[in-house]
């Protein structure tokens, strides 16, 4: 039996043991998305779209199809921290629904501040009531950073005033599963940024289980969906990296599978927006882009249904997916500070006048790039093993 025949059954037997399971829809997900104007062969496409993301073999095709039938069995509890509600929002506003955005519809989501209609004490006690009835089955996504200065005092919510600290302590023990969901549930984001009065950090900092981290401002719809399948299909944690990231997902640099890439390797940059390289499509590295230091799924998976991402419209990456980003990668539309980056930015301003080979480029930002990394590891920033 190879790997492959070891995760289809494994699969196989988690299909069956979810089926024994109450349903909690009337109707099923295929009458849910016919309903609202999805045919079963887009249906069969996402799936297999699930399958190539999360890079498996072809069959396990129908088995996410299957699995996605019976999302609704698991409840979900989703928790909001400090934040903006923008991981939220950019899963749920999208203009036309898409079987990403349906699949959350149809899943049991037991708690969601932004979504339920309950409020004050009701809300409280539907939360109550869930981590109790679902005790052990519940999967907890967490979205915003976790205050725990003055004993986690900045954050209170709920009519008895209680902490974000105590309340999410206390879902994640009987979790099946924790998801951090954005970077500032996975590392703090912008509320942990320099000096970070309120002592905010990641979900993982203040629970003693395991977090998987989904990071991104905002992470894409399929980091998400593609999380939730991976747990509801197999019931386990899959391939993480050092920052609990789900390899499948966060394995790539932007930079290496970047559409502008070729620009950069023959030395032709925007100098400035809007000018004839910017029309051009050319790198985007003076302008800012983080992508060399970024590891992250956008320039294949994109934004808005697959149809573009932050680079493709013009824009350089931010580094949004990487832990202390707001402190490490600024100025956000200027290249790292040339002592940080040993040397890539005086390489590329060469490049500019020298026009060096596309071969001597590459390998030469790769080196640096490493440097960097090695750099920042011994601080215990930005790095990659
Ligand atoms: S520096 Fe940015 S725009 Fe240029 S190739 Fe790398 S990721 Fe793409
Ligand atoms: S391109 Fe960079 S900044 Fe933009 S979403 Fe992806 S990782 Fe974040």
């Amino acid at each position: 039996m190879n790997g492959f025949d070891a995760l289809y059954a494994k699969a196989k037997d988690r299909i069956q043991a979810l089926s024994e399971l109450p349903s909690f829809k009337e109707e099923s997900i295929e009458q849910m998305l016919e309903g609202r104007g999805i045919e079963r062969r887009d249906f069969i496409k996402w799936a297999a779209g699930i399958t190539a993301m999360l890079a498996l073999p072809s069959q396990f095709t129908p088995l996410f199809a299957e699995a996605a039938k019976m999302a609704d069995r698991i409840p979900l509890v989703w928790l909001h921290m400090a934040e903006c509600t923008g991981c939220s929002e950019s899963f749920i506003r999208s203009d036309a629904p898409t079987v990403d955005s349906l699949i959350f519809d149809y899943i049991s989501l037991e708690y969601h501040e932004t979504l339920m209609a309950a409020s004050g004490w009701q809300a409280e006690e539907n939360l109550n009531q869930a981590l109790k009835k679902y005790a052990g089955r519940y999967i907890l996504l967490v979205e915003g950073g976790v205050p725990t200065a003055m004993n986690g005092q900045y954050l209170t919510m709920g009519p008895q005033g209680r902490t974000g600290l105590s309340v999410v302590t206390e879902a994640a023990k009987d979790a099946a599963a924790i998801f951090s969901i954005g970077t500032c549930a996975a590392f703090g984001g912008i509320q942990a940024a320099a000096p970070n009065p309120t002592g905010a950090k990641g979900v993982d900092k203040v629970v003693s289980q395991s977090v998987i981290n989904v990071p991104g401002c905002p992470p894409s719809a399929s980091n998400i969906v593609g999380t939730l399948m991976h747990f509801l299909l197999f019931g386990t944690l899959p391939a993480l990296d050092r920052y609990h990231r789900p390899k499948w997902a966060y394995g790539n640099r932007i930079h290496d599978l970047c559409e502008r890439r070729g620009h950069f390797d023959a030395g032709e940059f925007v100098e400035s927006f809007g000018d004839d390289g910017a029309k051009d499509g050319w790198c985007l590295y003076k302008q800012g882009c983080k992508g060399p230091y970024t590891f992250n799924n956008c320039s294949t998976e994109r934004f808005n249904q697959h149809v573009n991402w932050p680079i493709g419209a013009g824009h350089g990456c931010m580094g949004c997916s990487e832990p202390d980003f707001w402190d490490t990668m600024g100025p956000l539309e200027k290249p790292i500070d040339s002592h940080l980056v040993m040397g890539l930015n005086s390489t590329v301003d060469k490049i500019g006048t020298t026009l060096l080979t596309a071969t001597l480029v590459g390998i030469g930002a790769h080196a640096v790039a490493s440097i960097f990394m090695n750099k920042h590891d011994e601080k215990g920033g930005v790095s990659h093993g």
